[in-house]
């Protein structure tokens, strides 16, 4: 017998809906720049998860790692960190509801020159995220805040619409992005290219970073 796992449906804010589309059509010297946004927010997420720990001695902030795991067979690329995690609304307002003041900034910064200089100030403007679909097809991420037992998966193709859903497995604290990668983006599975990326763009980034198993 197979269980449904019950799914809800969201609509990707419309500026959200129209920087997808941008964005999937931008060019291939971009794509880099995914991976460091990635690396970014699980680096954010580990410091907030350091900072709450300050003040609530219940939180374990030893061993904060982000991980990055290419997967050549299955033609993905997974960036995984134990921060902070997102509980269900955290979810739905911080990837894909909420209008972020610089979306629409960025969105016509992008519109009149389309440069891949601009492409790549992307962080700036608040919305580093969405650059998971400059590299993959579809996007599932797998999160569980460190303030609750309860994990959550929200999964999207890009095209306008997300779906939260529980998990069938409990997950770790913190989270997991999953890029089901592009047909001809099969570098992106390569630790040598990712190696090459992370310290290209993310030398600086004050928290022990693994590839493929190796701390680089
Ligand atoms: P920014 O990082 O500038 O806020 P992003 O689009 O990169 O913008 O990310 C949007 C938000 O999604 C973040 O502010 C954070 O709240 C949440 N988020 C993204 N990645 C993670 C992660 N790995 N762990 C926890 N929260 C995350
Ligand atoms: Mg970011």
């Amino acid at each position: 017998m197979t269980v449904e796992t019950p799914q809800e449906k969201f609509t990707f804010q419309a500026e959200i809906s129209r920087l997808l589309h941008i964005l999937s059509e931008s060019l291939y010297q971009n794509r880099e720049i995914t991976v460091r946004e990635l690396v970014s927010n699980a680096s954010d997420a580990l410091d907030k998860l350091r900072h709450a720990a300050l003040t609530d001695t219940d939180i374990d902030a030893s061993d904060l790692l982000i991980s990055i795991e290419p997967n050549k067979d299955e033609h993905q690329l997974v960036i995984r960190d134990n921060g902070i995690g997102m509980t269900r609304d955290e979810l739905v307002q911080n990837l894909g509801t909420i209008a972020h003041s610089g979306s629409l900034e960025f969105i016509e910064k992008l519109q009149k020159s389309d440069t891949k200089d601009d492409v790549s100030l992307i962080g700036q403007f608040g919305v580093g995220f969405y650059s998971a679909f400059m590299l993959a097809e579809r996007v599932e991420v797998r999160t569980r805040s460190y303030s609750e037992e309860q994990g959550w998966v929200w999964e999207s193709t890009g095209d306008g619409s997300f779906t939260i859903s529980e998990p069938a497995e409990k997950l770790e604290r913190g989270t997991e992005i999953r890029l089901h990668l592009k047909k001809d983006l099969g570098e992106f599975t390569d630790p040598a290219r990712l190696k090459y990326i992370l310290r290209k763009y993310s030398t600086f980034v004050p928290h022990p970073i693994n590839v493929d198993g190796e701390h680089i």
